[in-house]
């Protein structure tokens, strides 16, 4: 790797054109879905009465008897084995955050010949070895084994690829124990307990007719793109998927001409191959745009129920990756992988829906569907402030501390944004209060009757909350790019699960007492007044608002180290325990995976930081330095003035030596690090406390110095050419 490399990689580009797919995209409703194996295919493929029996195991979530798994898996087979699969695999979300799959083929083999066989066992239940997966000290070493167990709730899809096709079952993860060992595992005991509490509280508020509530899930994905030839050129991208140098641009996105603006060729034809893959596995994908900082874009599905718009986030995101290798790409899904623009998030808009098919978020026409939704407020209300910690939590990691806080994302305190109507809708049932029982249900009566129009206007949005109310669902807008969305998910479920609890409860108590409707009416006022506090419309982003959160008492965890404390809480772990979310050792493993997984990317990025420093950087800085003190030499011996040269190269030898001073405190730090591991907590600190600011100071010396080296000794490929050369 040289400058040379950097030069020629450049040429490369320049030459590249969009690539075709060469599929057609002229039905796209026949195209849809056609590598999935969902219900219509199941129904088609499956006796009639199997056919009822496998529903009826889904929607009370039953096992599967032998027989019927039988029939199922061979109905699967078929199909798959039609379109090409010869193998297939358990899918599932272990807790590192992505997928994992270990494939088998349908080769069986009797009587001396070659069959192509699946049985219900194999459908069912698979046998990974548990022990290369984080479970932060659940499983005991001499008790690896780990299972998964099919989710019938997910279909079952094909993943196609250039020599073959593989049929990918959706599954939990578990330990041998019963322990969950996933992401998935919690978010189903989520979903569940969100569906108790909430038909409960329908109940009591006379609704007998729905049976079933979940919650919807639209996840809007950045990412970046960079050319492959000078990605391959950057150790750093590749081991850490960001940048550990680079200096300031001389073009970043102070123009704002990329957000919206005309799709690159290239990156127009990568994107229509990703849509077309992800058609064909049933993903609904929907909007496609350039994002604020220059090579930034973002994706967007039409949202699904939660359980499978999450396993759909995760396909996305393979599919993004794998999918721009073939266009001479690298998808960079990191929340921060440049300093100094934009980083990326995920948008997780989040709601609830009826098996009647309303929105639970939805303000209705009639007075009684605005009281439903004036419930529902007070119980998010609710959820975030009582539980912002744990929430802050499902957010927390080494990647998002880049961009949360940072003047362009959402901060790290949370709070709610409701704009100014529904704002005052709060605040007159709030003022209305004090003026005696009867005078009190009128207002409720009159405000909720009343309730404005709200804006649906994207342009009326307030951009710096990480929280808030978009006309008929929440945006969490603190979610990581990178991260899967199963854990911000499974908790915002879980504490709205409670809060609804929490008013079932106070309705219950009080009805007798008072009436139906003025203990409805009192407990949504409670909490609009005890829980005001979260409300916050103005600017995110300013000094003020930090002060002003600090005055209304509202947590803010500034970093992945302090957030992740929170998960194995007292207050959280009964929370979780109350619901059958997590048990209290698996919250507990849960941290601890967070922390170490906290400790592990910053000490893959000190080690890059270092050799980068230590083999690439500082050569070619003394290469250069060499340079420059020959020519002045050579200047100085025929007499010439070289004052104001031997001044500057004594700055750039400066530079150099506080570059060798910055790398032997980064490795001192770091090996400090490496040999004081403690609890994980304690070890997480340390690579905060130490080794960050280390690599921090690393990097603004060899950014100097990137302004002063001779560009054609530069090893690294320059931001000027990674973010704008496509
Ligand atoms: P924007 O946030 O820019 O207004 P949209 O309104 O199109 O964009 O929605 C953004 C995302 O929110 C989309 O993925 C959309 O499907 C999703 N969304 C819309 N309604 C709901 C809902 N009820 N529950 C969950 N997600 C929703
Ligand atoms: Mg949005």
């Amino acid at each position: 790797m040289s400058a040379a490399a950097r030069s020629a990689a450049i040429q490369l580009i320049a030459r590249k054109s969009p690539v075709a797919t060469n599929q057609c995209t002229k039905n796209v409703p026949a195209l849809f879905g056609v590598n999935v194996f969902g219900l219509d295919q199941m129904r088609t493929a499956l006796s009639e009465s199997a056919w009822k029996a496998l529903r009826s195991c889904m929607e009370h979530g039953q096992e599967l008897d032998h027989a019927l798994a039988d029939q199922v898996a061979n109905a699967m087979k078929e199909w798959a084995v039609a379109r090409g699969a010869t193998h297939f695999t358990h899918w599932f979300q272990p807790m590192t955050g992505s997928t994992a799959e270990k494939h088998d083929s349908f080769a069986s083999v009797v009587g001396g010949k070659l069959m192509m066989e699946f049985s219900g066992k194999a459908l069912v239940k698979g046998e990974p070895d548990a022990s290369s997966f984080p479970s932060g000290g659940l499983r005991a070493t001499f008790e690896a084994r780990g299972y998964t167990a099919w989710d019938p709730t997910s279909p079952a899809f094909l993943r196609e690829t250039t020599n073959g096709s593989t049929l990918c079952i959706p599954t939990a993860f578990c330990s041998w124990t019963g322990e969950a060992l996933d992401e998935k595992t919690p978010l189903l005991r989520s979903t569940e307990a969100l569906n108790r509490e909430a038909v409960r509280l329908l109940r009591l508020l006379g609704d007998d007719k729905v049976q079933f509530v979940y919650p919807t899930l639209g996840c809007e994905q950045e990412y970046f793109l960079i050319d492959r030839d000078l990605y391959f050129l950057r150790p750093d991208l590749i081991a850490t998927g960001r940048t550990l140098f680079g200096a300031k641009p001389p073009k970043g996105q102070e123009l704002e001409d990329h957000y919206f603006g005309s799709i690159a060729p290239r990156v127009l034809a990568y994107m229509q191959e990703v849509e077309l893959e992800l058609w064909k596995l049933g993903v609904p994908v929907k909007t496609r745009h350039n994002e604020v900082a220059p090579s930034q874009y973002e994706l967007a599905p039409i949202f699904e129920r939660t359980t499978i718009a999450v396993d759909h986030n995760m396909l996305c995101m393979e599919v993004l990756k794998q999918v721009a290798t073939r266009h001479g790409f690298q998808c960079l899904l990191h929340e921060k992988p440049y300093s100094g623009i934009n980083g990326s998030g995920k948008h997780n808009n989040w709601s609830m829906a009826t098996d009647c098919g309303d929105n639970l978020l939805e303000p209705g026409r009639s007075p009684e569907q605005n009281m439903r939704f004036m419930v529902m407020l007070a119980a998010v209300m609710r959820a975030v402030d009582t539980h912002a910690d744990l929430l802050r939590t499902t957010i927390a990691h080494a990647g998002n501390d880049h961009r949360l806080g940072a003047n362009e994302a959402p901060p790290a305190i949370l709070s709610i944004y409701l704009g100014e109507q529904l704002t005052d809708v709060v605040d007159a049932l709030i003022a209305g209060t004090g003026r005696g029982s009867e005078r009190k249900r009128e207002t409720m009566r009159l405000g909720v009757s009343v309730l404005p129009p709200l804006p649906r206007d994207a342009t009326d949005r307030n951009r710096t909350s990480p929280f808030a109310f978009t006309g008929s669902k929440f945006e969490f807008r603190a979610v990581g790019s990178s991260q899967a969305c199963a854990k911000p998910n499974a908790v915002l479920n879980t504490i709205v699960a409670d809060a609804l609890a929490h008013i079932s409860n106070e309705i219950e108590k009080n009805k007798a007492a008072k009436g139906l409707q003025a203990a409805i009416n009192d407990v949504v006022v409670d909490l609009f007044k005890k829980h005001q506090r979260i409300l916050f419309n103005g600017n995110g982003y300013s000094a003020e608002w930090h002060a002003e959160a600090a005055k209304r008492g509202l947590p803010n965890f500034r970093n992945a180290v302090d957030a992740i404390g929170n998960f194995g809480s007292k207050k959280n772990v009964e929370l979780f325990e109350r619901f059958s979310v997590l048990s209290s050792k698996e919250a507990e493993s849960r941290m601890n995976i967070m922390f170490e997984g906290y400790c592990k990317a910053i000490a893959i990025e000190g080690q890059s930081a270092l050799s980068i420093a230590r083999t690439m950087i500082l050569p070619s800085a003394q290469r250069s330095q060499g340079a420059v003190a020959q020519s002045v030499a050579a200047a100085k011996a025929c007499g010439v003035d070289v004052k104001v040269q031997e001044k500057r190269l004594r700055d750039f030898s400066a530079r150099i030596e506080s570059f060798v001073l910055a790398i032997e405190d980064l490795t001192a730090q770091f090996e400090h690090a490496e040999h004081h591991a403690g609890a994980p907590g304690d070890h997480a600190k340390t690579y905060r406390d130490k080794v960050v600011p280390a690599m921090v100071k690393l990097r603004e010396v060899a950014d100097g110095l990137e302004t002063m080296v001779d560009d054609a000794e530069w090893p690294l490929p320059k931001y000027r050419e990674i973010l704008f050369l496509q």
